[in-house]
């Protein structure tokens, strides 16, 4: 296949930025674990016991995480709800010393969508002092609890100096920056607004591990899951494989829960996918340090 040149072949007008690709092909890796342990249970209201126990399980999953981690060298990037780290301090003092980036995921696992801009903010500050406190500075990165970024997410990580975010999918190897103020009337053709500082590292439900592994049944619904380890892990290999395919220069983030990838039959998958994807040249990142690749990419004058 042909390999894109500009952002044009794969994004909306309004998302077309500066980023270019290299001359060496590069295929970033970010491993994202989002440590939320029983916090989204008790958000959504699930809080029986065995709800809970759930997100307890978590604990052991980071546990095998982290050590498989380290048995490749592999710095990655959790997003750990400050409830996580208020509650079970030393199962995240234990992501310091490899190296791993602590990264934003609300206090209570709310998602900003249903908050109002002051809840919204407040729980934004509360969480980064948590962090602070664990890892000595406040986050780079932020990633909404669920996916759902509110009307003011974007301008108040600005206003709190974040680098970035990772809640969006309107692309998929390729960073992008976030926009606000983007106008949507039903009836009406889409209105695109300005391009913001914030660096977009998008995501997909297809590379989460929740969707695919857990059975959750409420009153209302049952989400199924719990589908072969083996099979998920080779449509995210292909996943990378595409990517190769397709650009020159990409990143590709994979997204996980210590409390879903922790079962044993998943965590061999996860390990025969790191050890393929090494082979294949991926470089893995933390996603601040790949969110600053990209930034270079995009701001830097298209000489090099
Ligand atoms: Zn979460």
């Amino acid at each position: 296949m042909t390999k894109s040149t500009t952002l044009d072949y794969a994004m909306p007008v309004a998302c077309v930025s500066t980023l270019r690709e290299g001359k060496v092909p590069r295929h970033i890796v970010c491993l994202t674990f989002d440590f939320d342990t029983q916090s989204g249970f008790i958000a959504r209201g699930m809080t029986s016991p065995t709800a809970l126990s759930r997100g307890e399980f978590g604990l052991i999953g980071a546990q095998r995480i982290l050590a498989l981690l380290r048995s490749h060298a592999i710095r990655a990037t959790w997003f750990v709800p400050a409830f996580t780290i208020e509650s079970h301090p030393r199962a995240c003092e234990a992501l310091l010393p490899d190296g791993h980036e602590v990264a934003h995921h609300s206090w209570a696992h709310v998602p900003p969508a249903q908050q109002t801009r002051a809840e919204e903010e407040a729980d934004l500050v509360r969480a980064n002092e948590a962090i602070a406190r664990l890892t000595g500075r406040k986050a780079r990165g932020y990633r909404s609890p669920s996916w759902d970024l509110s009307e003011n997410t974007v301008d108040l990580l600005l206003a709190h100096g974040f680098l970035y975010d990772s809640s969006l999918m309107g692309a998929d190897y390729w960073p992008y920056r976030a926009r606000r103020g983007d106008k949507v009337e039903l009836g009406k053709p889409y209105g695109y607004g300005e391009q913001s500082e914030l660096i977009e590292m998008p995501i997909s439900w297809s590379l989460d591990d929740y969707p695919h592994f857990e059975f959750v049944r409420t009153p209302t619904a049952v989400l199924p899951g719990l589908q072969s380890a083996r099979t998920v892990m080779e449509n995210w290999r292909d996943e990378f494989r595409y990517m190769q395919q397709a650009v020159d220069w990409g990143v590709l983030t994979y997204t996980m829960h210590p409390y879903v990838i922790g079962r044993g039959y998943r965590m061999l998958a996860l390990e025969g996918l790191l050890k393929d994807l090494a082979a294949a040249g991926a470089a893995f990142m933390t996603m601040e340090d790949a969110a600053n690749e990209a930034r270079a990419r995009m701001f830097a004058p298209p000489s090099s």
